[in-house]
């Protein structure tokens, strides 16, 4: 760690931006898609022999791939990453009226898939040194507001069950899974990892989305890799699995010309055009991570002589896959950090804040939840700098 410094240099963090990133680029987004591999030739496939939709060889070959790199028994393809949460959160019995823990500071979706299943969002405080929910605070937090009884886990102040846990791996860093393990175990909670950031990151040398029963995927236009919009659902419980795939097609029934359906289903599955792109960008996962390591690298050695911010590294038992680099200004600094994302982006870099908190937003502002003081500070303190593989 550095001392606490006593001023801080705008223009010195934006020329320290500019000095690592190796582009002649008058613009530089935060995260841009490459395609640098089979990507023409598989979608071309695609359309020459016209399986573009919602069946084709891509489909499956895309889900086997991604259930190998990342270890689990199955992995289950779909629209989009908030369609597969919702899907986690009904798999593993979210209902209408039940609470669910997830971080104060994520994106917008995990809060929206809980609202899809009619069940309210209880907002959780993050740690500083992995951005994600604190295991130990969450710990303290239930001891005292929840009451475990034969049919679940209930929060003693609103009378609601409290189902599951969903933690996010921010901007890739892995959360502290095990901690949070325990605490699903204590308090008879679901663990469902929301690892839409997370392709490609390790906790204690495992892939993320092992710990928890299920696990959410994106593979939107600005994550490690892209299938144009898309996800998938993540399970090594091979039953909740069949039961995903099920869910996610309508919940037909397996005859060559009969509509047969047993349950309330969605049309969640990804076409084959777009599993077509997943399965080339898969093959050049490996080179992207090395690449996304590399440029951490190149920030953190160049933040390092820079008074005043901290470049956001990963945690210990942590391996991320560096989706989005982040800097934190020192927290007396944090009123800058409007005026450095001006400065930032007249100098055509694409930097962003992170997300507003999920409870200052007027639909979820009267939600359960926790003080979150290390989640303010990191939403008012945080800022995401050019992250794409080609720099
Ligand atoms: C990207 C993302 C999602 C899913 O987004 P989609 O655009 O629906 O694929 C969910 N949670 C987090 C934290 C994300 O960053």
């Amino acid at each position: 760690m550095k001392n606490a410094a006593e001023s801080i240099n705008l223009n010195e963090i934006v020329e320290t931006i500019r000095s690592v990133i190796e582009t002649d680029s008058a613009i530089v987004p935060l995260h841009e898609p490459l395609f640098a591999g089979n990507e023409w030739q598989y979608v071309k496939e695609c359309i020459d022999t016209r399986w573009v939709s919602s069946v084709g060889k891509y489909v499956d070959l895309f889900e086997e791939k991604l259930a190998e790199f990342t270890g689990v028994k199955r992995a289950v393809a779909v629209v989009n990453g908030t369609a597969a949460l919702h899907i986690c959160l009904k798999l593993v019995g979210v209902e209408q009226g039940d609470e669910v823990l997830m971080p104060a500071l994520t994106f917008i979706a995990t809060a929206n898939a809980v609202s899809y299943c009619g069940a309210v969002p209880h907002f959780i405080d993050s740690e500083m040194n992995t951005l994600g929910v604190d295991a130990k605070k969450l710990r303290r937090y239930l001891s005292e507001i929840a009451e475990v009884k034969a049919e679940g886990c209930f929060n003693k102040k609103t009378g609601r069950r409290i189902k599951a846990v969903v933690p996010m791996h921010t901007f890739g860093h892995p959360v502290d899974l095990e901690g949070l393990v325990a605490v699903c175990e204590e308090f008879s909670l679901e663990l469902i990892e929301d690892a839409a950031e997370s392709l490609g990151s390790y906790y204690k040398g495992k892939h993320t989305g092992n710990w928890g029963r299920v696990t959410a995927l994106s593979f939107n236009g600005n994550k490690v890799i892209t299938t144009g919009g898309g996800g998938a659902i993540l399970t090594n419980d091979p039953e909740l699995g069949r039961l995903a795939k099920h869910l996610t097609t309508q919940a037909k029934l397996p005859h060559q010309w009969e509509f047969r359906h047993d349950m309330v289903g969605y049309n969640y599955r990804l076409p084959n055009i777009n599993a077509a792109l997943g399965c080339a960008q898969l093959e050049t996962l490996p080179q992207f991570l090395a690449k996304k390591r590399n440029l951490a690298a190149r920030y953190q050695a160049a933040f390092a002589k820079i008074s005043g911010v901290t470049f956001v590294s990963e945690s210990e038992h942590c391996t991320s896959n560096y989706w989005l680099n982040a800097i934190l200004l020192q927290t007396e600094f944090s009123a800058k950090r409007d005026a450095l994302l001006t400065l930032a982006h007249e100098r055509g870099i694409m930097a962003r804040p992170a997300w507003d908190l999920m409870y200052t937003l007027p639909m979820f502002s009267s939600f359960p939840r926790m003080d979150c003081p290390v989640a303010e500070r990191i939403a008012a303190s945080l800022i995401n700098i050019p992250s794409s593989v080609n720099l």
